[in-house]
């Protein structure tokens, strides 16, 4: 089995999802096909999370919003839209509408993900629905029968050996099939829609690669492959052809937004190649992550992280920062569920960098406030480097405000303004 997956970029609009199937209607069988929501939808529905859990009217104008986008597209992609269509797209919107009657419970992340998944539900039925419309025969899975996880809402864990027998029976490695199914969501025992973080389509078709034992896996992207920088920062972006597993893990754990970090973990555990290719130029080779120990082209590679906040704790008495200190911040980090980007500490107080947009982040610096003095710098950016050489840390230095750089033998970070 083959395992694709094509982001919300890949199926914006009709003229892109005509090219996904292109892409896939060329490709050997048995392939299952994971798509993320169309465009900005995931974006959307967050707004519809948010009213709904405060109680907002805005509720209704947003899914109004999303409803007629997606008509629209389905209009310019089949002419007209179906019956069959019609039906299908109706019912994913009464599961969002039943859930929206009921007022909220207290748990926005449980509210989080009985919505959230709506984009994916969408997407996915047209990409299916278009395929057989131009003779590609294939199945429709919703990924919630396949994938069963803890209730950790918004970042949900896979419960691997459920999941491996569902899979079993739900996506059958025989000639000629073709699943199309869902990135992003899974479900709890209890039948509870749950997800695996924003961007998590990736992982899903990773998961899937791991449980089916797929021969490889493509994502499926607007780039030409993986950059050593990301080009809407650096110019002279150079692809890398080759990366090996260990060093993906590396990348994406300092926040390179090509691949969700988890991605790579399941496809390492069973060798499965991984290619990153462009859906604009499907016949160019892309960059393959896979074993090895060498990155090629051997190149620095940078990693920006914007709009990070660092806060800075001191004891509020003539005391220093000890065990108790960390323990009791890292008690509250994860709490309000808050990751942390860079650390520091010294005697005398503690520094840590979080996302600026971090849901909880105000919260988090009023109960730190009872306990510490708190100075709170925003708007930085921690850039990371790894493979760095002496030009380009000389570079980073010329061109900012380096507030805190740490260094070991291969990977520099700097926190700068
Ligand atoms: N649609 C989800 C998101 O935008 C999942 C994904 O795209 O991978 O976060
Ligand atoms: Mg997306």
């Amino acid at each position: 089995m083959i395992i694709y997956k094509f982001g919300g970029v890949s199926v914006k609009d009709a003229a892109a999802i005509r090219n996904v199937c292109e892409i896939i209607r060329k490709v050997r069988r048995p392939l299952t096909v994971v798509v993320s929501a169309i465009g900005q939808t995931t974006n959307t529905l967050e707004k519809v999370v948010e009213a709904h859990y405060r109680g907002n009217d805005e509720v209704l104008n947003l899914v109004e919003e999303i409803r007629a986008f997606h008509y629209a597209l389905i209009e310019d992609l089949f002419g007209v839209v179906t019956l069959g269509m019609k039906r299908d797209v109706d019912r994913i919107f009464g599961e969002l509408e039943s859930h929206l009657e009921k007022i909220a419970g207290e748990s926005f992340e449980f509210e989080y993900d009985q919505i959230i998944g709506i984009g994916e539900l969408l997407s996915s039925r047209i990409l299916s629905a278009y395929l057989k419309r131009i003779g590609q025969k294939n199945k429709w899975v919703d990924i919630r029968k396949c994938l069963k996880s803890d209730r950790t809402y918004r970042d949900a864990n896979i419960n691997w050996d459920y999941s491996q027998r569902l899979v079993k029976r739900n996506l059958k490695d025989e000639p000629d099939t073709l699943y199309i199914t869902q990135g992003f969501i899974a479900s709890d025992e209890e039948g509870y829609t749950t997800s695996l973080g924003r961007e998590g389509s990736d992982y899903t078709a990773s998961i899937l690669a791991y449980l089916v034992g797929a021969e490889k896996m493509v994502i499926w992207k607007d780039v030409l492959g993986i950059l050593n920088a990301d080009p809407d920062y650096f110019d002279n972006t150079v692809k890398l052809d080759l990366i090996p597993y260990q060093e993906a893990i590396e990348l994406s754990y300092y926040g390179a937004r090509v691949i969700h970090p988890k991605t790579i973990k399941p496809l390492q555990a069973k060798l499965i190649p991984l290619w990153v290719k462009s859906f604009q130029e499907p016949e160019k080779e892309g960059t393959l992550i896979a074993g090895g120990d060498e990155l090629l082209p051997r190149l620095p590679n940078y990693i920006v992280k914007k709009r990070q906040v660092l806060l800075t704790l001191k004891p509020l008495n003539f005391s220093f920062i000890g065990e108790k200190d960390l323990f009791f911040v890292f008690s509250l980090l994860t709490k309000y569920r808050i990751k942390l980007n860079f650390s520091q500490n010294t005697a005398l107080s503690f520094a840590f960098c979080v996302d600026g947009s971090a849901r909880n982040l105000e919260d988090l610096v009023r109960e730190l406030e009872l306990s510490f003095e708190v100075l709170k710098n925003d708007r930085l950016e921690l850039i990371t480097i790894r493979h760095y050489q002496p030009e380009t840390l000389q570079e980073i230095n010329q061109k900012h405000r380096v507030l805190i750089e740490q260094k070991n033998y291969n990977t520099a970070i700097y926190l700068v303004s």
